[in-house]
């Protein structure tokens, strides 16, 4: 048996997850701890100091004897990151050249990477990219149309993210149809605070919906996801806005929150049910967007086998299943009303039996994921 500690450690939170995983083809892990520590910073009696006091304080009790193992979750791999690495001065040395790139995500990444270093001495740690996924992305789809030479010089290419989750889901996915990885076209719709979808060909990305940074693609909870470059032109000349104010406009005041005042998926559709017109508008443009990137990425994938929800609004929003889903029965495409609205939890088809397409809810487990691709390392 191994024991391994996920480590998430976000820019004011530091969330930790203590499995173990047995030794066995198919191991199912067991939780032995998690939690999360909040307010990093923050200037309020309690409230740890910097990320060293955080995880010092979430790491003190937990039976870590004998640990196995850090998985860390690391935001931004760039193109230097196609799997996980085991992390070393030359691995922690790369992840803070990437900063540029996720000022906000890789810097309380290597914070946390950096304490558990000093923390547990001698246990291997390994680093686990949201981007690494997506480099399979064939140059087509993870090419931005601009000048090249400028792409090239500042790293402007389509990187994505949610890779972790997007794996294990397509991975499931396929063990739910009862079919081998390699024959299954999916895609996936991961729908939380954050939302991206994927197309997964036969367990690869090819097509993902965030780009450089996770604010392209779907509408989010705080995210305005797709827009005209130009918005932002427009709001610097003719608003007069500085350009923090409005990447702070786009990534904190847009999406569900922008447009119906609440980021929670809960209260919008509560909302929505008292005749909200504003929650009944975010709610048809987050649908509707969904369902635009449904039709592109099974145009990419040519056929496709599944659609699958997970996450918070993925798992647990029928609403949402079946309004991104509407009308798309020509490319068979349907959503079974009984299956949709029933209260289970697992992972389970929701499409009528003999449908073309299976469409699926299928729990994300993104801490397992991270600790198997751990351990597939230290396999290694
Ligand atoms: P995540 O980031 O995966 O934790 O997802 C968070 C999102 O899931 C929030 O917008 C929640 O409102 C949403 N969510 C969680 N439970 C439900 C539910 N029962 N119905 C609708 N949305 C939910």
């Amino acid at each position: 048996m191994s024991r391994v500690l996920v480590l998430n450690c976000g820019s004011s939170s530091v969330k930790y997850r203590l499995l173990d995983v047995p030794r066995s083809p198919e191991p199912e892990p067991v939780v032995v701890a998690s939690g999360v520590v909040e307010r990093i910073g923050e200037d309020a009696p309690g409230a740890p100091r910097d990320h060293a006091e955080a995880l010092s304080a979430a790491l003190a009790g937990l039976p870590l004897d004998g640990l196995t193992a850090v998985g860390h979750r690391v935001v931004h791999g760039g193109l230097t990151f196609t799997a996980p690495a085991l992390v070393d001065d030359v691995v922690v040395a790369a992840i803070a050249e990437l900063v540029p790139l996720a000022p906000l995500h890789n810097p309380a990444n290597l914070a946390g990477i950096e304490v558990a270093r000093a923390l547990l001495p001698g246990v291997p740690q390994v680093a686990v990219f949201d981007t690494a996924f997506h480099r399979t992305l064939p140059a087509a789809a993870s090419t931005y149309a601009i000048d090249a030479a400028t792409a090239e010089r500042f790293g402007i290419h389509r990187y994505g993210f949610h890779g972790t989750s997007h794996a294990i889901v397509s991975r499931r996915t396929a063990a739910l149809l009862d079919r081998p990885l390699a024959e299954v076209n999916t895609i996936t719709l991961h729908l939380g605070n954050g939302a991206s979808a994927c197309a997964v060909e036969g367990g690869r990305s090819v097509a993902t919906s965030m780009g450089l940074s996770p604010l392209e693609g779907l509408v989010m909870g705080t995210r305005s996801g797709d827009l005209d470059p130009a918005i932002i032109f427009h709001l610097h000349r003719v608003a007069g806005m500085p350009i923090e104010e409005i990447d702070e406009l786009l990534n904190r005041r847009s999406g569900l929150v922008g447009l119906a005042g609440v980021n929670d998926m809960r209260a919008l559709l509560a909302r929505r049910a008292t005749g909200d017109p504003a929650a009944a508008l975010a709610f048809e443009v987050y649908c509707r967007r969904i369902r635009s990137y449904v039709g592109a990425y099974y145009a990419e994938l040519g056929r496709l086998d599944a659609i699958t929800f997970t996450a918070g609004v993925g798992e647990n929003a029928p609403a949402v299943r079946a309004a991104a889903l509407a009308g798309l029965d020509r490319l068979g495409i349907e959503v079974d009303a009984a299956r949709n609205d029933a209260p289970e939890r697992g992972a389970r088809v929701i499409s009528p039996p003999d449908a073309p397409v299976a469409v699926c809810v299928v729990p994300t487990d993104e801490e397992w994921e991270i600790a198997s691709q751990t351990l597939g390392v230290l396999a290694a």
